[in-house]
């Protein structure tokens, strides 16, 4: 078996103590293999999970050709480059068709969504048409097939329409219920622990001693897993004690897909944390240039796949978003294109930067008149947790580049999509 070690050691570029965050990426998902198993689930549940199997529509949709307009089916035959008259013999409704069959010189009034009557390929909408008695004069100018949704021309019978591996989103859900199906197969939700290190940490309900923090990590990477869709293992604090840490790196392997932490793997720690990492596991231990978020574990105990998370609640954001999130999703079974993309604004300021790094300044993106401009919220300290609540993207500050000064283009990523 191949461990992690040897899994990124072939990858070009690749250095432990100074590792590019791109290559941090390639290197986790060189060793990732995604979950096997999959359920049945009702439609509407199906909303926000992964598709386990490609669907193919059994019928067409629409199922018949139908009128896109308000108007006239008529015979496409019938047109001539001058003001035609023809004979309404009947109407068409959405849902109750015309039965007859439209001859020469006849058409049928009909409706947005009706079937077209036999005989028409046609529609004149309405508002060009004059009707006196039974008969409607129409302008030249008409084009055979305007106004008519063919048959098929949203999802055709028999041709695969969603891929095994994508995300069910609203779209989908319609579309899936659009062919008649009201149970999919959808890839079974990943499993994650996670748990926080720390001695200096307090729970919520306990007082405060002198020295210590509430532990907020646990919170944040709570809402951050809620919202990718996992199956979610809270295993609490964890104290910086050999047996108790042993205890838990066990139960998390033995119980989930992937097991998150935080605290314990910066350079020098004098904890347990990451000695058990490596005594259990095949642990790989990096220091990723980037800012926020440096010291990162990624590797596996057991069956299990191991991110050890930085401290600094800044920090865990940013390692979570930039890599445990792609990670997880992959793990999950997707197979669709889940990069959050970079966009371009331009910076409001001037913003320090040394090369060398990564930099994801946490920022506010707003619209200045037809311009999209970025600007960071206040203090960028990796545990000023206020820096993330202030904003709505990450500016993305590329490895090589120095100092921005205001007016230049910057990358960002936003925080919150359309859905
Ligand atoms: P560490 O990476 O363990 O050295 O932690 C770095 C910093 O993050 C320290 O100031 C910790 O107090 C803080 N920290 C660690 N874990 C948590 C947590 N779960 N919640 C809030 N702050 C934390
Ligand atoms: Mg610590």
């Amino acid at each position: 078996m191949t461990t992690i070690a040897q899994a990124v050691s072939c990858l070009d570029g690749y250095d432990p103590d100074a590792l590019h965050v791109d290559k941090a990426g390639e290197a986790i998902r060189a060793c990732l293999a995604p979950v096997a198993g999959s359920e049945r689930v009702q439609v509407r549940e199906a909303l926000g999970r992964v598709l386990a199997r490609e669907i193919v529509p059994q019928i067409n949709v629409p199922g018949h050709d139908n009128s896109a307009m308000d108007g006239f089916a008529i015979r496409s035959a019938d047109l001539k480059n001058e003001k035609i008259t023809l004979r309404q013999i009947g109407t068409a409704f959405a849902g109750k068709p015309f039965s007859g069959k439209v001859s020469t010189g006849e058409c049928v009034r009909i409706m947005t969504g009706a079937v077209m009557p036999q005989g028409t390929d046609t529609v004149v909408v309405q508002e060009v048409c004059s009707v006196e008695n039974e008969h409607l004069s129409i302008p030249p100018g008409q084009k055979t097939g305007q106004n008519v949704r063919a048959a098929g021309e949203d999802l055709k019978a028999g041709v695969p329409v969603l891929k095994a591996g994508q995300l069910l989103r609203a779209a989908e859900i319609g579309l899936i219920a659009s062919i008649g199906i009201g149970q999919v197969e959808v890839m079974r939700r990943l499993r994650v622990a996670f748990f926080s290190t720390g001695d200096e940490l307090a729970s919520i309900g306990t007082p405060l001693k002198e020295g210590q923090v509430y532990d907020s990590n646990r919170y944040t990477l709570h809402g951050m897993l809620v919202r990718l869709g996992v199956e979610i293992i809270d295993m609490g604090v964890v104290r910086d004690d050999p047996a108790l840490l042993e205890a838990a790196f066990r139960k998390a392997a033995a119980e989930a897909d992937a097991i998150i932490t935080t605290g314990g793997v910066s350079v020098g720690e004098a904890d347990f944390v990451k000695q058990l990492m490596a005594q259990l596991g095949d642990v790989l231990f990096w220091k990723i240039a980037m800012r926020p978020g440096r010291p990162m574990a990624f590797g596996k105990i057991g069956k299990a796949y191991l991110f050890g998370l930085p401290g600094n609640p800044v920090a865990v954001m940013v390692t979570f978003y930039q890599f445990v999130r792609d990670a997880l999703l992959f793990l999950g079974g997707r197979t669709d294109c889940f990069d959050v993309p970079l966009l371009k604004a331009e910076s409001a300021t001037a913003i320090r930067k040394v090369p060398g790094r990564t930099e994801y300044q946490r920022g506010i993106v707003y619209r200045d008149g037809a311009v999209w401009k970025a600007r960071i919220t206040g203090q960028q300290g990796s545990g000023v947790l206020r820096s993330m609540s202030e904003a709505n993207c990450f500016i993305v500050l590329e490895h090589e580049r120095g100092s921005v000064q205001a007016g230049e283009p910057v990358q960002v990523q936003l925080f919150e999509g359309l859905a």
